[in-house]
C-alpha cells in the first residue's frame, strides 16, 4: 500500500475511478485538517457532477464486464477474502490515517482494523449462497421460481467517524453478491476510503467495481445521489443530510438504506451494582468522545439512587484523561471538526440555559498542550427535563443529561420521547423487566447490561428519524439483490391467448 501517513503529508489525493487515480476535472482539492493541531495536513480531490458521472460509468460497465459478471460465485468469495488478507496486513496503517483524520483513538482504530478482516470474510461467505426459491403456483406442466441477482451500481456516502468500519458491513456484502460501487466518503476523512481502493486494486478486482469520489457533499454528494444510474443509496450521516437524499433518490425512485443519528435512552435502575452501570453510562457517552451515532446522551436514573449514582458517575468521569489519540493512556481525544466543537459549547450553554446544571466538565481543557487542538471536556448536565433542547438534539460530542424516574412507566415514556430510534441500554437485574423495555422501546438495538456491543453478524440499523434498512448478518444479502420470477412452461399446450393464464 503506497498510501501511508507518512506519503500523505501535504500530497494531494486523486479520485479512484475505473481503477486509477485520476485528477478531479476542475483541478480543485481542499484540505482535510488535523484534529490536534487544527492543520491542513493533505488535500483532497473536489469531484464534481463531471467526475461523479464517469465513476458511476465505470461502475455500470464493470456490471456487465464479462470478468466481474460471469466470475463465478467461489471466485467472487475468494476477491473478497483476498481484500480480508490485504487488510490484515495493512491495518496498522489504515488505523493510523483514520487517526490522523478524524482524531479518534489509535487504540480504537486498531481494534476496528484488525476485526475488519474478519468482518470482510463472513461477508465473503455470501457469494455462493445467494439463491432464489422454487414456487409450487397450482399449474400443471410449469416451473415457477425466483432467482437473486446484484442490484446494479450502489451508491454509498460514508461519515467521518468511522469511515471503514461502517463501509464494511455494506461494501463487503455488495462485492460478494456482484453489485459495483460508487464511494463517496466525508470530505473531513477520506484517506483511508483511498488506501482501501488501493487494496482492492491490488486483491485484483476488475475496474471499476469500486470507484471513490471525494469532495464536498454539496457538490460530489448531490451529484451522486441524483445520478439516474443508481440503483441504491446507502448514506450514513446526519438526519438532516440522510432526509435531503432520500429526497434526491427518491426522484429517480431509487431506494435507499439510511443509517442516521440518534439520541439514545440510557436507563439505570435501582437494583444494579452501581459501579458496572457507572462504567456502561460512560462507554456509552464518552467514548470517541461522544462522535458515535449509537451514543447514549440521555441518562435515566431511578429515583431511590439518583444521588448516589451520580456521584459515582462524576466522580468516574472526573478520572478520564483527555489527552493526543496517539497516546495510550489517552480516554478521549478531540472532536474532528472545529464547527463540532462550537457545537458542543452552544449546546451546553443552551442547557444551563435552560436550567440544567453542569456536574463535571462543561469547558475546553485548561492544559496548554491541547490548546491547539479542538478538545472539550467530558460533561455532565444535571436536572436535565427531557424537553430541554440538548436532551433532544444529537449533539455528537461528549455530553450527557441525567434526569430522575420514579416508575417503570414514567421512564419509558420518556426514553420514547423523541424523534430518533437508534439504540438504547437498560442496566437492570430483574429480566422480566429488561425483557418489557425491550418489548416497549421504539429503538432498533437494546442492549441490556451493557452497551455499545457491535456484532457484524447479527443485523441492525435505527426507527424513526434514525433510518431504515438493516445492515450486518443475512438480511444485508436481501438489501443488496434483487428478485427476478422466472415462470416456464414445459407443457407444450397452446394457450387461449385471451385469458390469463
Ligand atoms: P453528514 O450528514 O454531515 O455527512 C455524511 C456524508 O454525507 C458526508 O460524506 C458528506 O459529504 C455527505 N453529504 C453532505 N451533504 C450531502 C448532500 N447534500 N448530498 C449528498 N451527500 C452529502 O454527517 P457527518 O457529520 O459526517 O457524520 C455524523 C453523523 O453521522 C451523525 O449524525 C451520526 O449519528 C451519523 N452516523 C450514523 C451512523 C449509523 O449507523 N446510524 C453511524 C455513524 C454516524
Amino acid at each position: 500500500m503506497q498510501t501511508t501517513v507518512k506519503t500523505l503529508e501535504g500530497s494531494r489525493q486523486n479520485l479512484f475511478i475505473g481503477g486509477d487515480f485520476v485528477q478531479p476535472e476542475s483541478g480543485v482539492y481542499i484540505p482535510s485538517y488535523d484534529p490536534t493541531n487544527g492543520a491542513a495536513w493533505y488535500q483532497l480531490a473536489d469531484a464534481n457532477e463531471a467526475d461523479v458521472d464517469k465513476a458511476v460509468k465505470a461502475a455500470r460497465a464493470a456490471l456487465v464486464n464479462p470478468a466481474w459478471r460471469r466470475m463465478t460465485q467461489t471466485d467472487r468469495g475468494k476477491l473478497v477474502r483476498r481484500l480480508a488478507e490485504l487488510v490484515t496486513e495493512h491495518a496498522d496503517e489504515l488505523a493510523m490515517i483514520e487517526t490522523r483524520d478524524n482524531g479518534k483513538l489509535l487504540k480504537e482504530m486498531l481494534a476496528q482494523m484488525r476485526a475488519m478482516p474478519d468482518a470482510y470474510t463472513y461477508f465473503a461467505g455470501m457469494a455462493d449462497k445467494l439463491q432464489g426459491d422454487t414456487i409450487p403456483v397450482n399449474k400443471l406442466d410449469m416451473i415457477n421460481f425466483n432467482m437473486r441477482e446484484p442490484l446494479g451500481v450502489i451508491a454509498m456516502i460514508t461519515p467521518w467517524n468511522s469511515p471503514l468500519m461502517l463501509l464494511t458491513g455494506t461494501l463487503a456484502p455488495c462485492l460478494a453478491i456482484g453489485n459495483t460501487v460508487v464511494i463517496k466518503p466525508s470530505e473531513h476523512a477520506s484517506a483511508s476510503t483511498l488506501a482501501l481502493a488501493e487494496l482492492i486494486a491490488k486483491a485484483g478486482f476488475p475496474a471499476g467495481v469500486v470507484n471513490v469520489v471525494t469532495g464536498n457533499g454539496a457538490t460530489a454528494g448531490e451529484a451522486l445521489t441524483r445520478h439516474k444510474d443508481i440503483a441504491k443509496v446507502v448514506f450514513t450521516g446526519s438526519t438532516q443530510t440522510g432526509r435531503r437524499i432520500a429526497g434526491n433518490a427518491a426522484a429517480n425512485l431509487v431506494p435507499c438504506q439510511m443509517e442516521l443519528g440518534g439520541k439514545s435512552p440510557h436507563v439505570v435502575f435501582g437494583d444494579v451494582k452501581i459501579e458496572r452501570a457507572v462504567n456502561g453510562v460512560v462507554a456509552g457517552v464518552f467514548a470517541a468522545a461522544g462522535q458515535t451515532c449509537v451514543a447514549g446522551s440521555r441518562c435515566f436514573v431511578e429515583t431511590n439512587i439518583y444521588d448516589e449514582f451520580m456521584d459515582a458517575l462524576v466522580e468516574r468521569t472526573r478520572r478520564i484523561k483527555v489527552g493526543h489519540p496517539l497516546d495510550d493512556d489517552t480516554d478521549v481525544g478531540p472532536l474532528a471538526l472545529s464547527a463540532q466543537l462550537e457545537k458542543v459549547e452552544g449546546y451546553v450553554a443552551s442547557g444551563v440555559r435552560d436550567g440544567a446544571k453542569v456536574a463535571i466538565g462543561g469547558c475546553r481543557p485548561q492544559s496548554e498542550d491541547l490548546a491547539r487542538g479542538w478538545y472539550y471536556e467530558p460533561t455532565i448536565l444535571s436536572d436535565a427535563q427531557n424537553d430541554m433542547g440538548f436532551m433532544r438534539d444529537e449533539i455528537f460530542g461528549p455530553v450527557v443529561g441525567v434526569m430522575p424516574f420514579s416508575s417503570e412507566e414514567e421512564m419509558i415514556t420518556l426514553a420514547n420521547d423523541t424523534n430518533y430510534g437508534l439504540a438504547s441500554g437498560i442496566w437492570t437485574q430483574d429480566i422480566d423487566r429488561a425483557m418489557r423495555f425491550a418489548r416497549n422501546i421504539d429503538a432498533g438495538t437494546v442492549w441490556v447490561n451493557t452497551y455499545r456491543s457491535a456484532a457484524y453478524m447479527s443485523s441492525n440499523g435505527g426507527f424513526k428519524e434514525s433510518g431504515y434498512g438493516r445492515r450486518g448478518g443475512f438480511d444485508v444479502m436481501r438489501e443488496f439483490s434483487r428478485s427476478k420470477n422466472v415462470v416456464i412452461d414445459y407443457s407444450g399446450a397452446m394457450q387461449d391467448p385471451f385469458v390469463i393464464r
